[in-house]
């Protein structure tokens, strides 16, 4: 079969799942299109977006605005938008953007070969078409020894928070057949891959719709036995839909990592009600607390939200309260902003942007404070790291995660990437680790078994 020739280039705003979406989408082009890193070499320009944030959005339509000159010196490009909010928008962003030549929705990427060659024909499709099952996936090549993997498990969500846009352009929830994903799986880790994420907007209510009956915890069990696999992740959890099975899964699955993100909002009951969340402060800090005993070295992470309509001083002191409390680790705190079709969007009682911005910058010290105490309680400690490439901080030093999903930088040769080996962590910094190298890494084997005993370590 001849090679492609022509290029196209994809970029992604948004989460993990986009940058899933963004490989699946790179996937079913490869009989048509390589592809490029250079934008400017493109035959076909595609911009994966977000519509979480007001903010994210606006990222997307200002860079829109800038391809208008692009477009009038090469005509020939195929320029698309896909992704959530081209599933919002839909024809409307066409009218406002004349020089596109595609629109496709969340579920449109699927589509992508047949929608593109009706754009090359000057058709400008549009497909926001959104499938109540799991549409088939083309079987995903893994070349070049990836070293970590991203497995979409399921789309979509029925949980409807009244803040969120997710439901109206992802669809409801949707689950891949296990089967599938256990051969995506298998795939990877033969090809010389370490790490899995299993991803999905709520996975803990994976299965739901299936004919065959898996829950989340029974698909996690199955993807842990796959031979070769060294370390295993999954993102986003629901604090409500988090059951005892799961935490006895992070006790009892050796490559399960000592991470779990469990995006809890807000720490103030009444917020937590308008929002939609299903659960309360106290019943969150009762799953924070049963997860810390069944894996006392966890670390969490948190999505957070300031400014929430109706969001009084008293609600955000517990909020900070709560973080304090939980001891996060890590949080994703964004400043509220209005979605479309959203509930919260037509709440009463928005606040100014003075005092979200207020909000914001108080609750990001409060966990710049958790975070470096929580760095300089891994200081002198021996921990297995798997190393992804070279550190940002400097052209000499490596960088990798320990399993606990901290970043860390040390010294050593490119020729370690893609290894696992133990560091002893030397110092801690605001948002990554130093390390010193204990070893020349000798095995991709899972390397728990050789960890020093130590009071601190790990007791999954
Ligand atoms: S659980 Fe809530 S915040 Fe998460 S995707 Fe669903 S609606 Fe959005």
């Amino acid at each position: 079969m001849a090679l492609p020739t022509k290029k196209v280039y994809i970029r992604t705003f948004g989460c993990q799942m986009n940058v899933a979406d963004s490989e699946v989408m790179a996937q079913v082009l490869a009989d048509d299109y390589v592809l490029t890193e250079r934008a400017e070499e493109a035959d076909l320009y595609l911009i994966n977006t977000c519509a979480i944030r007001r903010k994210s959005e606006e990222k997307v339509r200002s860079l829109l605005g800038s391809l208008k000159v692009w477009k009038k010196r090469r005509p020939q490009l195929v320029l698309g938008v896909g992704g959530c909010v081209a599933q919002q928008e839909g024809e409307r962003l066409l009218a406002a953007a004349p020089h596109l030549d595609l629109i496709f929705g969340t579920q449109g990427i699927y589509r992508l070969p047949e929608l593109v060659r009706r754009a090359w024909m000057g058709a400008r499709p549009v497909d926001v078409e959104l499938a109540p099952c799991f549409p088939p996936l083309p079987r995903r090549q893994w070349l070049g020894a990836p070293l970590q993997a991203l497995v979409t498990i399921m789309q979509g969500c029925n949980n409807f928070c009244t803040f969120c846009v997710v439901p109206y352009v992802r669809g409801r929830e949707m689950s891949r057949e296990p089967g599938v994903i256990l051969t995506e799986a298998s795939a990877f880790l033969a090809a010389g891959g370490k790490e899995i994420t299993l991803l999905g907007q709520n996975v803990n209510s994976y299965g739901r719709g299936l004919p065959e009956s898996v829950t989340f915890p029974q698909l996690l069990r199955r993807v842990a036995a796959l031979p070769g696999l060294n370390r295993l992740r999954f993102a986003t959890s629901h604090p409500r839909d988090l059951s005892p099975d799961l935490r006895l899964a992070f006790a009892e699955l050796p490559p399960l990592c000592e991470h779990l993100h469990l995006p809890v909002q807000s720490g103030a009951n009444r917020i937590l009600q308008a929002m939609n969340r299903g659960y309360t402060r106290e019943e969150y800090l009762e799953k924070v607390a049963w997860l810390r005993q069944a894996c006392p070295g966890i670390a969490l992470s948190t999505d957070l939200i300031v400014g929430f309509p109706g969001e009084t001083d008293s609600d955000f002191a517990q909020t900070l309260d709560l973080m304090r409390e939980a001891a996060f680790d890590q949080a994703f705190s964004f400043k509220y902003s209005p979605r479309p079709q959203t509930r919260a969007a037509g709440f009463p009682d928005q606040l100014p942007e003075e005092v979200k911005a207020e909000r914001l910058t108080r609750l990001q010290s409060l966990q710049d404070e958790l975070t470096i105490k929580a760095h300089r309680g891994l200081l002198g400690q021996v921990r297995e790291v798997l190393v992804e490439g070279l550190s940002r901080r400097s052209p000499d030093q490596l960088c990798g995660r320990l399993r606990t999903n901290q970043v860390v930088n040390f010294p050593g040769p490119r020729e370690w990437i893609g290894s696992l080996m133990l560091l002893q962590i030397t110092e801690a910094h605001p948002h990554s680790l130093q390390g010193r190298p204990l070893e020349v890494p000798l095995t991709s084997q899972p390397l728990a078994d050789r960890l020093p005993a130590s009071p601190k370590e790990l007791s999954c």
